[in-house]
Order: C-alpha cells, then structure tokens, then sequence
C-alpha cells in the first residue's frame, strides 16, 4: 500500500535547501497531472514526488526502476515536502504547518560553523513538536575541503547528540551532481507513519485559503472558498459536511461556519478521500469572499460530530526550553505577560493569567481557539522585539 507523508525541509536559509530538494524530488520524474492545472493548487507544499520500494533487492528509489539494482520498484510513498522559513523571526509560521508533519529533513551546510541559530531553533521546534523520523543531510561539502567536512561533521554530530539525537543518520550529499541523494532516499524510505491517526476523527489544520475565482466572474459560475493545508488526523471526502472554526466575527463574536467539501486536490491530483501525510486544496460551498488571501489560515476544521472546545482561555501544564529559560529570556514566565500561542494551526496572542508549578493560565486577546483537551500548546516570549521559542505545554483545560 503507498502511504501518503509530509516532510519538512528545516535549515538555515543560506543552506541550500532548494538545490537538495530538486534532486530528492528528480524533477524530470515528477509527474504532472493535469488537475493541477484547473485552479485548485495548494502553493503549501513546494514539492512533492514517489519513493519505491524495490520488488528484489528492497532498496528505495525515486521511479519504477530500482537505482540500485535495476529491477522493478513499487511505489511505497507519496512524499510531500513543505518549506520552513530559515528566518529566525518566522519560527512561529513554520510551527503552524508543523504539526502536519511526520518527518524532516535538517539541512546543515559543511562552510559554516554548527550550529548556526536558525538551525537550533528549529531542532528545538522539531523535538517540541515530536517529530521521530529525522535525519541530517549535510551540503555544501563540495565548497570545503575534506578536513573542514570532517570537523563539520563533528560539530554536526555533537549539536545532535547535546540534544538527544545520537542515532540520527548524517549523509554528507552533493546535490547538483546527485551524489549521495539515494543514500538520503533510503534513509527517507525508512521513516514510519502512524496509521492509528487515519482512525480518529477528522481535523483538518488550514495553513493557507484562496478565492480562487478571477474578478469580474458571474455569481452563477462563482468557485466556493478553498481551503488549504493537511489533515492532523482523521479522514475528510467530497461531500462531507464540516464546521470551520473559528469562523466568522460578527457583531463582536466569533460565529463557526459550517460548510460541504465538493473537491479536493492533492499535489498528486484528486481525491475523493484525504487523510494524514498530504497537502490538500479542499473546495468548499463558502462563500468565496470568506476565504480569501488567507483570511482562513490558522482555522481547524473538523466534522460536525466532534466539536472541539472553543474558548477565549486556556489552562496548560507548561515545560519551557530550560536552558533558553535561563540564558535568553532570564526568568520564568510571569503574570501578565504576554505570549504568541501555536496551537494547531492557530497562531494567537495571550496574556498570562496565573503562574504555580507547572500549570500556566493564559488569556488569549480578543480571539477564540477550537482545541480538544490534550492538544499541544505552543510559546513564544518576546525577546528585543522577536518573538523567540520558549517552550510548551498540553492543554488541559
Ligand atoms: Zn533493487
């Protein structure tokens, strides 16, 4: 069976993220559908391609033909790869889409010293989230010598092992050339999804929304709202009927807007059903003024049978970074002050209402959030203006 998954591509920005993705995803065997074409595209996922699995030899492969072997492959994955931004200052947008993910790729470039902040910071953001299936591609080594990779490489694997990641594979690659790419294919081949998740109920986290309709169309060939992101878990199809939250503010309140899916596209084409592991555009029945430029991103959307709380306060058992808590932020979390909240696809402002042990109360300002008790909370403390990774917390209240 071919299971669907999305994997981040994390790194500093200058680490040549784009040139490693254009050889993992082998352009010239990308596979173009025409769907793609008629005005649903995601435009969250920046690439997208097929691992096989070799029917002989077992190895993972970009086509139909084993690299290694020669024989033939089976498809085993549908990969879709979304972008994090290397800016230090858009941590909290990458978390949005992060819990969409099962895997990532870090990037480390052998001509710099590691680790470079950015890529701290988004190890940080990699184990708050829980990502298991990870592995380190490290480029650029064809601008050093080979003493300068070897000391890289040593530095690579003392940031990872500070951090509790021992085992995790280093691949040094030469993108441009394709070299050592099939070895990061297999180590990407390897990683694990959680099937369980396909079983829960639906909750879909929009990162982008669109009108895709061009101005000046009759109302009678209107498009509805597209939304677009993944499903965290659970399973959505065409025809099924849903509930956005937070939906519309209207006289001073949020409203949640319930709607019907009439399409929905995959990097890969239609879909009659999407689970976990895949960018999806979902067109809906909104009204398309609703969704556009954005105005939806952050929103959950789930069935109408199991409805998410949907408060302006929440309580949550809170573990900050305890060394950034010491050295950056230089105290604990106090009353009053002000946070920036990820949770799930939402990215809101809250005022901290009470401090003991553990437990942390937060006020979100003038906003709303749909979770479910158990959902992961995360914060961010301003620091010098820039709203930096603190630590997080399950929601239970
Ligand atoms: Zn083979």
């Amino acid at each position: 069976m071919v299971e669907d998954i999305i994997i981040d591509v994390v790194g500093s920005f200058a680490d040549g993220k784009t040139t490693l993705v254009r050889a993992l995803a082998n352009e010239s065997t990308l596979r173009h559908s025409e769907e793609r074409k008629r005005g649903i595209t995601i435009r969250l996922g920046y690439a997208h391609f097929f691992i096989c699995k070799c029917n002989k030899c077992g190895a993972f492969s970009r086509n139909e033909k084993c690299e290694t072997c020669g024989q033939k492959a089976t498809p085993h994955f549908r990969v879709s790869i979304i972008d994090s931004p290397g800016h230090r200052t858009l941590m909290t947008i990458m978390l949005g889409g992060a819990s969409l993910v099962s895997g990532a790729v870090l990037v480390i470039a052998a001509n710099q010293k590691c680790p470079q902040p950015q890529t701290e910071e988004h190890l940080e953001a990699i184990k708050i989230i829980g990502v298991k299936n990870l592995v380190v591609a490290q480029t650029k080594v064809d601008l050093v010598g080979a003493e300068r990779a070897r000391q890289n490489y040593k530095e690579i694997k003392e940031f990872l092992s500070k951090n509790g990641f021992n085992d995790m594979k280093i691949i040094p690659v030469f993108s441009i050339n394709d070299i050592n790419i099939i070895e990061l294919i297999q180590e990407i081949g390897k990683f694990t999804v959680d099937e369980e998740k396909s079983n829960e109920k639906p909750e879909m986290l929009v990162v982008r929304s669109f009108d895709v309709n061009k101005p000046g169309t009759e109302i009678s060939k209107l498009s509805g709202g597209v939304l677009g992101g993944g499903l965290k878990e659970g399973e959505l199809g065409v025809g099924d009927k849903v509930t956005i939250y937070p939906g519309i503010f209207i006289k001073n309140s949020w409203k949640p807007v319930n709607t019907e899916i009439i399409q929905i596209q995959s990097e890969f084409g239609q879909e009659q059903k999407a689970g976990p592991g895949l960018t999806i555009g979902v067109k809906t029945k909104l009204d398309p003024s609703l969704s556009r430029r954005d105005s939806l991103a952050g929103s959950l959307v789930t069935s109408n049978e199991a409805p998410p709380n949907f408060k302006n306060k929440i309580a949550i058992t809170y573990s900050p970074l305890a060394e950034k808590e010491k050295n950056v932020f230089k105290k604990q979390l106090q009353k009053n002050e002000v946070v920036l909240l990820n949770v799930l696809a939402a990215k809101v402002l809250g005022t901290v209402s009470s401090v003991s042990n553990d437990k942390v109360g937060i006020t979100l300002n003038n906003s709303y959030l749909p979770y479910y008790t158990g959902d992961k909370a995360i914060i961010s403390r301003k620091v010098e203006n820039v709203w930096v990774l603190a630590g997080s917390g399950t929601i239970y209240d």
